[in-house]
């Protein structure tokens, strides 16, 4: 599958998709009658987020992002039967992440089964300052190594220090920016070109993440934070564009350094604008 270019984020309109919902599950009708109010209040209580308009309704900033589409063809005694299998990410760019995947014959109808998949699939994820080198106790990267595993593909995503961006593969950058992480080193293992298994590779370290349990004085010594953390994505946006520029280059090597002198200048000019704002 060539790479896809990248689609613009699509805008959600919340309003039309859930002010006419009837909620089904338990946990629905919660939500639609706000006593419960946010993301972690929902996944903490216990009960199984089966309706996406839960996540509509509680992270209206949610985007999407399709990570691949493979079409699989099949011989029958009719003819060829075209299928698509869409794998999707999704994420409020601060603390949560979702992944989700959905066969189909047409993409479209695939690519919304998909994303509400990935909906139904959503974890708060953890971010410190991990990085020693850094110890800035904020929480830009993972607080820790971590390490996921799908297929062939093992990778570990590192703490990586204030300023360096994400110096990891085009997919696991998109799915990390879903997640709102800003700097991360990642090592591969094992065939990241199969697109899938290294999405889910990513995704898995960041489940790995999630679930961890984790020490007050951990929490503490490294500053770290589960769930949204409410800071605006100024630098989230950066980020994006400098994907976009980067998008033709290919080996990954090159793409580090680069990353890290424009992360380097993209630094300098977020603390100018908030010395501005002082
Ligand atoms: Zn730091």
């Amino acid at each position: 599958m060539p790479a896809r270019r990248r689609r613009p984020a699509r805008k959600m309109q919340p309003e039309q998709t859930t002010a006419n919902w009837e909620p089904k599950t338990k946990l629905g009708k919660l939500v639609k009658s706000k006593q419960v109010t946010t993301m972690t209040d929902a996944l903490n209580s216990g009960l199984p987020v089966r309706e996406p308009e839960i996540v509509d309704i509680l992270l209206p900033e949610i985007n999407d992002e399709v990570i691949d589409v493979n079409m699989v063809q099949r011989m029958t005694d009719s003819g060829r039967r075209i299928k698509f299998v869409i794998t999707v990410a999704v994420g409020n760019n601060d603390g949560f992440v979702g992944f989700g995947q959905a066969k189909g014959k047409e993409v479209g109808s695939s690519i919304r089964k998909a994303i509400d998949n990935a909906k139904l699939n959503l974890i708060e994820i953890r971010r410190g300052c991990g990085s020693w080198e850094c110890g800035c106790k904020q929480a830009h990267t993972v607080p820790f190594n971590i390490k996921g595993k799908s297929g062939s593909v093992e990778i570990t995503l590192k703490p990586a220090p204030r300023g360096i961006g994400l110096a990891t593969g085009n997919v696991a950058k998109k799915i990390l920016t879903l997640a709102g992480i800003q700097d991360c080193w990642a090592f591969t293992r094992g065939k990241t070109k199969t697109t899938v298994n290294y999405a889910k590779a990513v995704f898995n370290a960041l489940q790995e993440n999630a679930e961890m349990r984790v020490l007050s004085d951990e929490i503490k010594k490294v500053g770290i934070k589960k769930g949204s953390i409410g800071q605006k994505q100024e630098k989230t946006q950066l980020q994006e564009e400098q994907n976009i520029k980067q998008e033709p280059s290919k080996t990954e090597e090159k793409k580090e350094t680069k990353k890290e002198k424009v992360d380097e200048k993209t630094d300098n000019k977020e603390e100018k604008k908030e010395a501005e704002k002082q």
